[in-house]
């Protein structure tokens, strides 16, 4: 018998395995795929690396309060972080905006550009500054928070509450009039529900470099993980599809793999897709109120294309991330895209040999378009696909003459491709989006009626970000250890 068994070899399953392991369990991790990562993955085509996750990691900077998880899981003494001075550059009909991550050139630049929209630029720039002083506990985990935490966390309150209760959308349109400087912020912030905190606490991080993009990539970064918890005695069987949670007397007792055989566990934890196993593992018999209402209305994360190419040039030089307004849109299924821009890796030597680069583009769209396609017109949907690519790649080369001939490596994925590789419900990448209803909510880690069964993962903690899986990890156990040590 295993003492715990554990569905799917994301971030969040590696790193539960690992404290289960800290703490004297034996655990098991069963994964579909043949690598651990989850969406948190980069895959080789030739010479280049291809990613498709990490950006930006929160806690990975000494000194925060999340670093003491990074070293625990092996993250801190493996991966180096990378701190960017630019955030984004973000141009619209010839003006161009940087997006630096120190808050007072950004404020700089923004009074250059937009000198008439002074007194919203202050308002604005002033919750930034206040907001780098803003420390909460980035793990959710307010348990060993103490009184003089909470007390240091009350004069955020009034803003906090605020600027939680408007959308970003709302928060931009109070403050400015101009609506080039609003479309620019509304490409740094694209998803105009989420919570105008979502807007702000960001760039308190950057500034505070405490959100850095790990050098070697998102595979790399799961692997590390990876290494720690083989490292510490668990074991992970890949191509192991889970179909099934078995119960016994309101009691998980295992899980049935989709060859037939029956793992036996005292405990089970889901670290994989909510969707799948509330309503397939679990066929839809444990649920409460707040699960059905999040499920019945979900409000997910937007599904994304994203392009990779691999070209021979070197674009170093460049700011790392790029946006730009299109004169002639991209057309997807009917919708205008106006925004394009690409993301270079050139600042990590693991992506490309030296003179090369790769560049990745990424579009929200709508996943029912894709897996209409996918399912009833496959030669369409692998055409389409083709189309945006080479829509893609002409506006690189109206801004990059002769980029096409350049270009050695190409791949497109969409929501499809997200959910076949990860099983991510309509291929939202990071699972439910935090709106001004839904911010700061947690889905219950266990269910009503079943007992020695948790979830864990970016479908219990909306938002979801590598930070939270991993610290997540660590809450589980430690509830689970201390429910533990009161049965005794
Ligand atoms: C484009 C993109 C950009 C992102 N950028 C950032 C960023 O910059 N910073 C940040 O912090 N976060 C970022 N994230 C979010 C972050 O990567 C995720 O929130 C996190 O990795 C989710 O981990 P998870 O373990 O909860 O889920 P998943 O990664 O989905 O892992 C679930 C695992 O379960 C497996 N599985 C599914 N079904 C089964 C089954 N039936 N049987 C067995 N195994 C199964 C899957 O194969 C997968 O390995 C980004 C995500 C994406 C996609």
């Amino acid at each position: 018998m295993k003492e715990i068994v554990i569905i799917g070899a994301g971030i969040a399953g590696l790193s539960t395995g690992c404290y289960a392991q800290m703490n004297n369990f034996q655990s098991e991790i069963y994964e579909m795929h043949s690598i651990p990562g989850g969406v948190c993955t980069s895959w080789r085509r030739g010479d280049y690396l291809f990613d498709h996750c990490l950006h930006w990691v929160i806690g990975s900077n000494k000194g925060t309060g999340l670093y003491p998880i990074f070293k625990e899981l092996g993250i801190a003494d493996s991966i180096d972080f990378f701190y960017t001075d630019i955030l984004r550059v973000i141009s619209v009909n010839g003006l161009s905006m940087t997006v630096y991550t120190d808050i007072n050139k950004f404020e700089a630049e923004l009074m250059n550009l937009f000198p008439e929209e002074k007194k919203g630029i202050i308002k604005y720039i002033n919750l930034v500054k206040k907001y780098i002083e803003f420390n909460p506990p980035m793990d959710g985990d307010f348990g060993n928070f103490g009184i003089s935490g909470f007390i240091k966390l009350l004069p955020f309150m009034p803003s906090f509450m605020k600027l939680k209760g408007i959308t970003v959308e709302e928060f931009f349109d109070n403050l400015f009039t101009d609506n080039v400087l609003k479309e620019m912020l509304f490409r740094l912030f694209p998803v105009k529900k989420m919570p105008a905190l979502m807007a702000i606490m960001p760039l308190s991080f950057m500034h505070r470099k405490e959100a850095g993009y790990p050098l070697g990539g998102s595979l790399n970064f799961a692997k590390a993980i990876e290494k720690q918890y083989t490292g510490l005695g668990g074991k992970i069987h890949y191509n192991s599809k889970v179909k099934k949670i078995i119960v016994r007397d309101f009691r998980a007792i295992g899980i049935e793999l989709d060859n037939g055989n029956f793992i036996p566990a005292d405990i089970v934890i889901s670290a994989c897709d909510g969707r799948t196993t509330l309503f397939e593992m679990l066929e839809g018999k444990y649920l409460d109120k707040k699960i059905k209402q999040f499920y019945q209305k979900p409000h997910l994360w937007p599904p994304l294309i994203s392009i990779s190419l691999g070209v021979k040039r070197d674009f170093s030089g460049l700011p790392e991330i790029n946006d730009f307004k299109l004169s002639e849109p991209i057309i997807i299924n009917d919708k205008k895209i106006f925004w394009s821009g690409f993301f270079h890796y050139c600042h990590d030597p693991h992506f490309a040999p030296k003179g090369k680069s790769v560049l990745k583009g990424q579009i929200e769209t709508d996943y029912f378009y894709w897996k209409q396609l996918y399912e009833n017109n496959r030669d369409g949907y692998y055409n389409e696909k083709e189309r945006i690519l080479e829509a893609y790649i002409s506006i690189l080369e109206d801004k990059f003459p002769g980029i096409k001939d350049d270009i050695e490596a190409a791949d497109v994925a969409t929501p499809v491709t997200w959910e076949r590789y990860t099983g991510n419900w309509q291929g939202s990448y990071e699972g439910w989006l935090p709106t001004i209803e839904t911010f700061g909510m947690r889905l219950p880690k266990k269910l009503p009626g079943l007992r020695n069964f948790y979830m864990t993962g970016q479908w219990v903690f909306p938002g979801g970000g590598v930070p939270m899986c991993m610290a997540q990890g660590k809450n589980l156990i430690g509830q689970i250890v201390r429910e533990r040590k009161g049965k005794k």
